[in-house]
């Protein structure tokens, strides 16, 4: 039986979906202006590895992700964010193309990203500009039932008219309305109203026809939108990261409840943040970090993946280069382990696939050295069904190749037992091991290995000339170098 940390009643709870065996479960999704930084990765995990638990309970899920590809994207900290530059139209400045080709590269550099930290693909991942009739649809009813008002083709949600408006932030909007030092829209009635649409400036790129003339929508109508449009009025779990509890998972509550007169969702789950050597991650304090810096470092996505679940999900993390070093160590420690295991079930011709799920589980049922596989997938499903405690769960995969690596001989019974006890608990950790790759890496010879560590120097030094010279020098020695966004690619020319 699954609990989970409920944000909505500050609580563990024991999960139960409306429809028996089948959760319905949204998640917040990228913004595409820029690529999606590791505290957002973070976010992306959990969603993943919830999933992945969900999973292992026997339900089906269907998981939505939006694509915000349009919104008036402003700064994250300016309250309603109603007011401020907007984000799409910066990068559109910063990289002199449309905003069409602006999202479309980013979606793609995000879907890369998914990809390589294993993450399972979400049932769709619908784009807010192919959606704007639904939200549109909304809006009129919002301003039909009274729970928004028109002025000057900008429409605003009234949070005095929503009773439970601040349950799930625990804010009051009477404490609220004093603390309140927000950039005001002057068409506000209240400073945490919020824009469910906006007029368009003239040369406003992004616009479309509605009855209140044209414009585009607010930051948070997509997602009450698109989850309604995919998953029905209530979904089972929503899910994103912990800066959007206020405002945004506050205000898709009061539109979509307000909407649809059901309850929204029944579990919010939201992991904490992700500090960089304890401090707050910005752009402007350098310490911004993107997977394709932690590729360019050396490190594989998978360490990052691994480094997420060592660490509890309602704990920030705090991401350091000695902590990701640490989490490619224990990652190599298991490599190895599976390395060996499988050359062992080669020689012994042992396989597990063919075998039933019933067979499978008889075989976890022996003992090697001291440890009994399947007293050990019972406390590692215990584990993770406890508010996801991944740190214990994979305390206790160490703990059983530890004691592995103790027995002198395995025999094909207990190296079959291994192969489904690793087969079982990956299916949450989802780890992904390229044995095949990594072989290649270690052909490349030492020579085109130190001009590739010179070259990446140069890079960095943003020293272009001298790194296209080593460019050709490597390439003479048979090698292709690729500079993509997630780091330098080496192929042997053959
Ligand atoms: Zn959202």
């Amino acid at each position: 039986m699954l609990t989970i940390y409920n944000t909505l009643t500050n609580q563990k709870e024991k999960f139960t979906p409306l429809h028996k065996g089948e959760v319905t479960f949204y998640s917040c999704g990228p913004t595409v202006y820029d690529y999606a930084h590791i505290g957002n990765l973070r976010t992306y995990l959990l969603a993943d590895i919830l999933k992945r638990v969900l999973e292992l309970n026997g339900y089906k899920v269907k998981h939505v992700m939006n694509i915000t590809d349009v919104g008036h994207l402003t700064a994250d900290d300016i309250g309603q964010a109603d007011a401020g530059d907007d984000k799409m139209l910066k990068a559109m400045k910063r990289e002199r193309k449309t905003p069409e080709a602006i999202a479309s590269f980013y979606e793609k550099a995000f879907r890369r990203d998914i990809e390589k930290l294993n993450i399972e693909k979400a049932d769709f991942y619908p784009r807010a500009t192919q959606h704007v009739a639904e939200m549109i649809k909304i809006i009129q009813t919002l301003l039909k039932k009274g729970y928004a008002y028109e002025k000057n083709g900008n429409v605003f949600y009234d949070v005095d008219k929503f009773k439970k408006y601040g349950r799930l932030s625990n804010k009051k909007l009477s404490e609220l309305k004093h603390g309140a030092r927000l950039e005001d829209h002057p068409d506000k009635k209240h400073p945490y109203d919020f824009a469910l649409w906006l007029k368009a400036p003239k040369n406003h790129l992004l616009q479309w026809d509605s009855p209140w003339g044209k414009g585009y929508p607010g930051w948070h109508i997509e997602c009450s939108a698109m989850s309604m449009r995919y998953l029905g009025k209530t979904l089972d779990i929503h899910s994103g990261g912990e800066d959007n509890i206020f405002p945004h998972h506050e205000n898709e509550i009061a539109q979509s409840e307000a909407y649809s007169c059901e309850i929204f969702a029944n579990f919010w789950v939201h992991p904490r943040h992700l500090l960089v050597d304890g401090k707050k991650m910005s752009k402007s304090a350098g310490n911004f970090y993107t997977l394709a810096d932690i590729v360019e470092k050396g490190y594989s996505p998978m360490a990052f993946r691994l480094l997420v679940l060592g660490s509890h999900y309602r704990s920030n993390l705090n991401f350091t280069w000695t902590s990701l070093q640490q989490a490619e160590k224990n990652l190599q420690k298991i490599e190895t382990f599976l390395r060996e295991i499988k050359k062992m079930a080669e020689e012994n011709k042992v396989e597990v696939s063919s075998f039933s799920e019933r067979e499978r589980n008889e075989f976890l049922k022996i003992s090697i050295g001291n440890v009994k596989p399947k007293h050990c997938l019972d406390k590692f499903v215990l584990a993770v069904n406890d508010d996801l405690n991944t740190p214990l769960a994979l305390s206790l995969v160490y703990r059983f190749i530890k004691e592995v690596r103790k027995v002198p001989r395995l025999t094909p019974e207990q190296i079959k037992a291994i192969l489904v006890f690793w087969e079982k608990v990956n299916k949450v950790l989802g780890l992904k091991f390229d044995f095949a790759e990594k072989s290649d890496f270690k052909k490349i010879p030492a020579t085109v290995k130190v001009l590739l560590e010179r070259r990446k120097k140069a890079r960095q030094q943003k020293n272009f000339p001298l790194a296209d010279e080593l460019r050709k020098k490597i390439e003479k020695k048979g090698y292709l170098v690729e500079d993509t966004p997630e780091g330098t690619v080496v192929k042997n020319k053959m």
